[in-house]
């Protein structure tokens, strides 16, 4: 029968669209299943939304080329929340669809384009006359054998617009335009082998059989019993695997398999698994709870049996074992028979937390991060939907992971910035998303944290979320003793050099000389080692972003990390010609060095490991470094906010902040929340165990709120203080942030666009709305940027609807009368980034 259906497509654009496929059997079940669609001139993957019980009518549409799904990919419970996020964050449901699925699982047209006459230089030369794109084109294809993509071709040569001279060349027979589909993820599998039942199941028959390649070919018969003691414990052991162990050649296998005593079978590989060497290996789940942890899991589990999705905010403090309690709470959903998704900020930076889960549950464990390959997620995902993986740990996107019969939903560290999603869209927060999810799915969720974000704390004092504390370290381990070096104190009585104390290094001795483990943090964001002239004042910038350009003293380059454009670093003054230029600010680098000289100056001789993007980017290279630090092999971490969370060394009894005050001053209303959440977390990785630990900040402004807070480590403290600014300075909890961006390589348009935007936004008592403005970084990879700030009054516009109807009003008002391509607009609500 032909039916008419509507299909979601990941392309910038607010609605379904109708198609025309053949189709048998209960139409409900196309809902969120993946389809292959003609777009323009493009194939896409599509998800089908709803579909239109009438037979297609007379006007003429498209057809579905193809069904790839055999059950939907999409739940119905996915699919709302979906939804939602489409709503709610602003966001073509298309859009949020694809970024719900693995990457491999959405297939698309790919082009690509070859040289078909071999063109010399004069010749092309000849034939383009004027035109440098062409030319340019034309070379870049002589230079290559091989088929080139056309997306690459596009960014690579930056030329967004070279369709109108593709037809062309096409049809003059120069080149060849072919188009096919990207690669979509596919089941791997490979071959195993298994002895038949003939002789798997009778022993004597076997042992003949043994006896008789004993004396002919001993090998053959130990490739035999090896395959027999896999089967007997139900395992298939690969060919591959036997004949590289036993030396053996692929024919053997076939030649017995001839003869009927081993049948080859292929088996389905699970990518996902890894087999790097865990950090930890005890099973911690067997340890008592304290007191305190037996209330809190009570508590959860009997959300768990009434499932009540109310969310559960756990404050603990750092070292108190709310793994623990997850870890409890995991086992009775599973005795359930119910599946569980853990969501952690950024997996690939702690492998840690995976091993502590596998210790105790084993394969059912599965991590979906950044750093997985497409077919390992492909094969994660797929494991998860059908049911072998129950515990799914996960980053950000994992919040859509295809979990089903969920009986309960942690966010680890809810409080971390790293939930929400930047660009593109859809700008979803994961840990607001988790909540709507265990809204959805009738299940209790977990938000976890030793330092709650204000707003999760503000929903538990109001009654929205449910709070649970734990105020005392596990297993008799104190809180560490906290102290702050004044610098500038420090400075003029000669305490302080370079960027380190007297005192500090005082203690690093002291720690060293007992073989106990060391961090030191040094959060660079932003604006740490720059160069400066000392003559003119002239600091390198980046070309594309109005940001100074980091120096990496090893490579001797500057590096702008907001574009990741390098150059090498000057070795004079570019402006006035001055002989040299002096290194500012303090990046874990030169860290390094200035405390290796001044420790030997003293005599010691350290091993010191920075922890940064620099030296981590290899896969596995941060769990290296985290076992020797384990071993005692390394006695000082150095590090970047790897250093800085989740991390739970025994041997860790000091942590030095270099400088407390890089994050305290930015131009961000959450400047001093994450001060105080970065302090307290860093200082969390001392004193863990039964040895007491001590942390060590270096400030200049010691009485700064964040800072004494830390010191005191108190939240309450932080919280009350913070919590009466927000409500003086209408920031969150009390409004709704967002964030209109504008942006394009012309200023005046850029202006221009945002303040015809500003002008269609429709004025309500509900909504502050301010004029556009430059934002802090006003110009970022080669774009100018202006922004307008809506402040929308949650008690006024609880659910955000006023505020979603203004926008939306704009929004459409602006696409049709001013839109423009070259300036785009981005909407950001609940926006973390303001900068
Ligand atoms: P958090 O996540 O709250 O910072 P962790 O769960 O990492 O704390 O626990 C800190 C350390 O204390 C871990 O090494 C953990 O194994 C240990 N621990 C937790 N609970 C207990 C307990 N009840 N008895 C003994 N040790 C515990
Ligand atoms: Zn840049």
């Amino acid at each position: 029968m032909k039916i008419t259906v509507n299909i979601a497509l990941p392309v910038p654009i607010d609605k379904l669209f109708t198609y025309e496929m053949e189709w048998e059997g209960d139409i409900n079940k196309l809902s969120g299943s993946r389809v292959l669609v003609p777009f323009g001139r493009r194939v896409l993957t599509g998800i089908v939304i709803e579909d239109n019980k009438h037979p297609a009518t007379t006007h003429k549409l498209k057809k579905v080329i193809e069904l790839i799904d055999e059950n939907p990919s999409f739940s119905p419970e996915l699919l709302k929340l979906s939804k939602w996020i489409s709503q709610y964050y602003f966001c073509p449901l298309g859009l949020v669809l694809k970024a719900a699925l693995p990457t491999g699982m959405s297939p698309k047209t790919l082009i690509k384009v070859s040289l078909l006459k071999n063109l010399n230089d004069t010749e092309i030369e000849n034939f383009c006359g004027k035109s440098n794109k062409k030319k340019l084109f034309l070379q870049y294809l002589h230079h290559h054998d091989e088929p080139v993509s056309l997306a690459y071709l596009k960014r690579k040569l930056m030329m967004p617009y070279i369709n109108d001279f593709l037809d062309a060349l096409a049809q003059s027979g120069i080149i060849k335009v072919e188009t096919g589909l990207t690669k979509s993820a596919a089941v791997k599998s490979q071959k195993g082998v298994q002895l038949t039942d003939d002789y798997f199941n009778n022993e004597n028959k076997l042992q003949q059989l043994l006896d008789d390649f004993d004396k002919k070919k001993p090998k053959h018969s130990l490739l035999i019993s090896r395959i027999y003691l896999n089967q007997s414990k139900g395992n298939i052991p690969k060919i591959s695997t036997l004949i590289k162990e036993l030396n053996l050649s692929r024919s053997v296998l076939q030649t017995l398999e001839k003869k009927g005593i081993v049948k080859i079978i292929e088996i389905e590989i699970d990518r996902s698994m890894t087999d790097e060497k865990s950090l930890s290996e005890r099973d911690e789940s067997k340890l008592p709870l304290t007191e305190e942890q037996q209330i809190c899991l009570d508590s959860i589990i009997s959300s768990i049996d009434k499932k009540d999705s109310k969310p559960i905010l756990l404050h603990g403090v750092t070292g108190s074992g709310k793994t623990l309690i997850y870890m409890h709470a995991i086992r009775h959903v599973l005795q359930k028979n119910k599946n569980v998704l853990l969501l952690v900020p950024e997996i690939s930076l702690t492998p840690q937390l995976i091993d502590r889960f596998r210790n105790v549950f084993g394969d059912s464990v599965v991590a979906l991060h950044s750093r997985m390959s497409e077919g390992e997620r492909f094969d994660a995902w797929r494991f998860i939907r059908n049911g072998d993986k129950r515990i799914v740990i996960g980053a950000r996107s994992a919040v859509f992971a295809p979990l089903q019969n969920t009986g309960l939903i942690i966010v680890d560290e809810e409080h971390e910035q790293t939930y929400k999603q930047d660009s593109p869209a859809p700008r979803y927060n994961a840990r607001d998303t988790a909540v709507m999810r265990a809204r959805f799915e009738e299940t209790p969720i977990i938000l976890g944290s030793a330092t709650p974000s204000i707003e999760s704390m503000y929903n538990a004092e109001t009654d929205k979320y449910k709070l649970l504390e734990i105020n005392s370290r596990a297993d008799n381990a104190q809180l560490p003793e906290i102290i702050t070096v004044d610098k500038i104190a420090a400075a003029k009585t000669g305490q302080f050099s370079g960027s380190l104390s007297k005192l500090l290094i005082d203690e690093i001795e002291e720690k060293l000389t007992n073989k106990e483990g060391i961090i030191l943090f040094q959060n660079r964001r932003g604006f740490a080692s720059f160069l400066e002239c000392p003559d003119c004042g002239y600091i390198p910038m980046c070309k594309n972003c109005d940001v100074s350009l980091t120096y990496h003293k090893k490579k001797n380059q500057l590096r702008c990390h907001y574009c990741g454009y390098t150059i090498d670093a000057y070795k004079s003054c570019p402006a006035c010609g001055y002989p040299e230029l002096k290194e500012f600010g303090f990046g874990t680098q030169r860290i390094e060095d200035e405390l290796m000289s001044l420790l030997q100056k003293d005599g010691f001789n350290p091993v010191i490991q920075r922890v940064d993007l620099d030296t981590t980017h290899k896969k596995g290279a941060l769990r290296r470094i985290f076992t020797a630090f384990i071993a005692g092999e390394v006695d000082i971490l150095v590090g970047t906010q790897m250093v800085a969370k989740g991390l739970d060394f025994e041997r860790v009894t000091l942590v030095g902040v270099i400088n407390a005050d890089l994050q305290m001053f930015l131009p961000d209303f959450r400047a001093t929340e994450r001060t105080f959440q970065l302090l307290t977390q860093v200082a969390g990785r001392s004193g863990r165990s039964r040895k007491a630990g001590k942390v060590l900040i270096q400030t200049s402004h010691p009485r700064h709120p964040a800072i004494k807070a830390a010191l005191n480590s108190s939240y309450n403290m932080f919280y009350k203080k913070e919590l009466a600014s927000r409500r003086e300075m209408n920031y969150p909890p009390f409004v709704r942030f967002t964030l209109i961006e504008f942006s394009g390589k012309n200023e005046t348009s850029v202006e221009q666009k945002a303040n015809e935007f500003f002008n269609l936004i429709p004025r309500h008592k509900s909504f502050l709305i301010f004029g556009v403005t430059q934002p802090f970084i006003p110009k970022l990879q080669n774009k100018y940027r202006r922004i307008i700030i809506i402040k929308d009054n949650k008690q006024t516009d609880p659910n955000s609807k006023i505020m979603r109807k203004a926008l939306t009003f704009a929004f459409d008002e602006y696409s049709k009368k001013y839109s423009s391509a070259s300036v785009s607009v981005k909407i950001d609500i609940d926006a973390y980034n303001s900068m």
